[in-house]
């Protein structure tokens, strides 16, 4: 029998910028095209959700606007959903949807949009937008996920991630919490190109739109992997796949951040 997950898109309308629902169809084809079946139940305000369902929960970014038309969905959302990652189930919070799985976001005006604690830090909207591409070394996580899922090699030597930033709010990792990863270029998570994102478990928040997982397969890989193994207990090596038009983007993401300027404004 084939292969099953169920993704959870948190909020598709609201909160959804610069292509983050990229991430889902790169999540879908990975697995379409591995012969693994792939549901998206698309969540919305005041919809109900079991999250015990859930092999893997997304959530992408948005707006001031959009994180406060959302925030008290999510709030009663929130000790379920933190319950399913307890257990280990995946998830990816982009941007807005990271910020909201921290403790909090104070935005430009003042407003403090109160998170579901997820990863242990805060967000405070500084001065400047932060904007521009970004490249992160991941090389310290490649080798625990490949302890972590033994005989299945990782694509190609890719040690990075790449994406493009567009933020107000300046995220502050509290001690103890691990970021996704360390900026080679761009402004990161406080502005000051040190860590971008964060980890807690297998729930991973970052900066990073563009979209991320298509320019990034062995991120999306790795997803698939977690979720397979909250559905069925172990995971076989997943196939191999032509990557080269995925590794072209990255590779061509790279050069452009080394021209592109990155700007504050
Ligand atoms: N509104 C948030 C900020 O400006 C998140 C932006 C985003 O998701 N790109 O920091």
């Amino acid at each position: 029998m084939a292969q099953k997950i169920t993704i959870y898109h948190l909020y598709p309308d609201a909160m959804n910028l610069y292509g983050d629902l990229g991430n889902v169809i790169s999540i879908v084809k990975r697995c379409q095209w591995r012969g693994i079946e792939a549901e998206v139940v698309d969540v919305h305000v005041g919809d109900r959700a079991d999250f015990t369902k859930a092999d893997l929960v997304f959530m992408g970014g948005g707006q001031d606007s959009g994180q406060k038309i959302v925030n008290a969905d999510l709030l009663e959302k929130g000790p379920a959903i933190k319950e399913q990652i307890d257990e280990g189930m995946p998830a990816l919070l982009i941007c807005g949807g990271f910020q909201l799985f921290g403790n909090y976001f104070k935005t430009a005006d003042g407003t403090e949009i109160p998170g579901i604690g997820v990863f242990d830090a805060f967000t405070v909207a500084g001065s400047k937008r932060l904007i521009g591409n970004v490249v992160i070394d991941i090389a310290h996580l490649l080798s625990v996920w490949q302890r972590e899922f033994k005989n299945t090699p990782l694509i190609s030597g890719h040690t990075t991630l790449v994406g493009f930033e567009n933020h107000s709010g300046q995220t502050m990792l509290a001690p103890g919490t691990q970021p996704l990863g360390y900026v080679i270029r761009g402004l990161g998570n406080k502005g000051d190109g040190g860590y971008e994102g964060a980890i807690y478990k297998n729930a991973f928040g970052s900066y990073l739109h563009g979209s991320l997982l298509p320019k990034n397969p062995w991120l999306t890989d790795h997803l698939i992997r977690c979720a397979l193994l909250r559905r069925y207990g172990e995971v076989l090596p997943l196939s191999e796949l032509d990557d080269t038009i995925e590794i072209a983007a990255h590779d061509a993401a790279i050069k452009r951040s080394e021209t592109a300027k990155t700007v504050s404004i």
